[in-house]
């Protein structure tokens, strides 16, 4: 009988992973069979701490009875329908729940997709098209940052900033001027600021460029640089969104609102794809009027099963006052984090909320630390993976203190038997 591991080598091809060394011979995959709060479960029967939060989704634990509740019970409802043409419940109770989850702002319209990617190809069409079709035809330039990245359909890539994930290496269908910082942009030239139609950057802290982050103070500078020149503010909260940080969204750490705000990943806590870009009465109202349409969608737009998963967690955010405790947590991983700082190999750590970045080497990148050092964690029963040689620690929001403390021990335990190979 052909194993389920035969045919998936036989068969499948991974993201972001080197197919070659994947189906090879002595590489037996871990496959996950099952997830019970912040532990996920392989074939054999052994557990391992989420310490990634699967891939930066998870927030309330895995089989939460919650979130199952919601989805089973708009399961029996339907799963699907079209949002083009039609509406549904969950979509409008999301939708408003997601508008009074920043009172008072001016994010008062709700536009669905499907993914982290898709969430940003729309703020960047919206920028463009409003500014294009509203007497403003030469702001036709997205400025985004170094290193940043904001997904990988053609159009997220193009705003990107690390050369990896943008495989040919070009931009397409609009120009993007990058720069390295904010004080760079005073270096802009006037007849390029004139061009410019939105910046867009992950609020706080870029993620993949290994949890780097941005001066305290830099995104309220951002946000009143573009305010004073009429630029359009887009932030990539797919990561940072739903409390990592701290608050539900990191832009409330610097009291900032921007012009579209991009999420995805937890919004769902985790559960179902389904991603939404906020924006605001301005941007809507210039796409108002005879033969105007935002002509974008997909086929699974507003999907409700997703919607339902959605409502569900925050549920759980209001019932289990998730954000309230928060700040403890915080402060225990952080005292937990300072305990790596004596590893001889660990250069840096870099935290923001509960996502952490702990940096290892100097080790030359081809040697592939990281990844040696997230293999080793899984003997100890951690389960995560590195950007190069920063191991990411993002825990869901619901791990206990011996939770995160059994983390940070798996990786310490990682971190010394990797250190000592070389
Ligand atoms: C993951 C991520 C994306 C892309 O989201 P997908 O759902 O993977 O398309 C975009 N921006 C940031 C900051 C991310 O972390």
């Amino acid at each position: 009988m052909t194993s389920l591991l035969q045919i998936e080598k036989r068969h499948l091809w991974h993201p972001f992973t080197p197919m070659q060394a994947w189906c090879d011979e002595g590489h037996e995959p871990l496959m996950l069979v099952s997830g019970q709060g912040c532990y996920l479960r392989d074939q054999h029967g052994r557990d391992y701490l989420d310490g990634n939060s699967s891939i930066w989704t998870n927030i309330h634990g895995h089989s939460h009875p919650t979130i199952h509740a919601a989805i089973r019970a708009q399961l029996d409802q339907i799963a699907h329908t079209s949002f083009l043409g039609f509406t549904h419940e969950p979509a409008i109770q999301l939708g408003q729940q997601l508008v009074d989850l920043l009172p008072g702002s001016q994010l008062s319209r709700v536009f669905y997709s499907d993914n982290g990617s898709t969430a940003i190809e729309c703020a960047i069409r919206m920028a463009l098209q409003y500014w294009k079709q509203n007497g403003h035809p030469q702001r036709d330039t997205i400025l985004a940052f170094d290193r940043a990245y904001h997904g990988d359909t053609l159009g997220a890539a193009s705003v990107g900033g690390i050369p990896v994930f943008k495989g040919s290496g070009n931009d397409f269908g609009y120009r993007v001027q990058r720069v390295p910082t904010f004080e760079a942009l005073d270096q802009l030239p006037p007849e390029e600021v004139a061009r410019l139609s939105a910046v867009i950057i992950e609020p706080l802290i870029q993620g993949s460029a290994g949890m780097r982050l941005w001066p305290n103070g830099m995104l309220k500078a951002l946000s009143d640089w573009c305010r004073q020149r009429d630029v359009f503010l887009i932030l990539d909260e797919v990561m940072t969104g739903f409390g990592r940080t701290g608050k539900m969204f990191a832009c409330q750490h610097e009291e900032v609102v921007p012009d579209f705000l991009c999420l995805a990943k937890g919004l769902t806590g985790g559960y179902l794809p389904l991603a939404a870009t906020m924006t605001t009465e301005r941007v809507f109202e210039g796409f108002l009027g005879a033969g105007r349409a935002f002509y974008y969608g997909h086929s699974y737009t507003a999907n409700q099963l997703g919607c339902a998963a959605a409502l569900g967690s925050l549920q759980v955010f209001r019932e289990e006052q998730v954000l309230e405790r928060l700040p403890e947590k915080i402060r225990v991983f952080t005292s937990l984090l300072d305990s790596l700082r004596d590893i001889p190999s660990v250069i840096d750590i870099r935290q923001c909320g509960l996502v952490a970045g702990i940096e290892i080497g100097p080790y030359a990148p081809e040697k592939l630390m990281g990844v040696k050092t997230c293999l080793e964690a899984r003997k100890h029963g951690l389960l995560t993976r590195p950007v190069v040689d920063t191991l990411v620690l993002m825990p869901p929001l619901a791990a206990t203190e011996s939770e995160l403390e059994k983390m940070v021990d798996a990786l310490r335990q990682a971190i010394v038997t990797i250190a000592a190979t070389v």
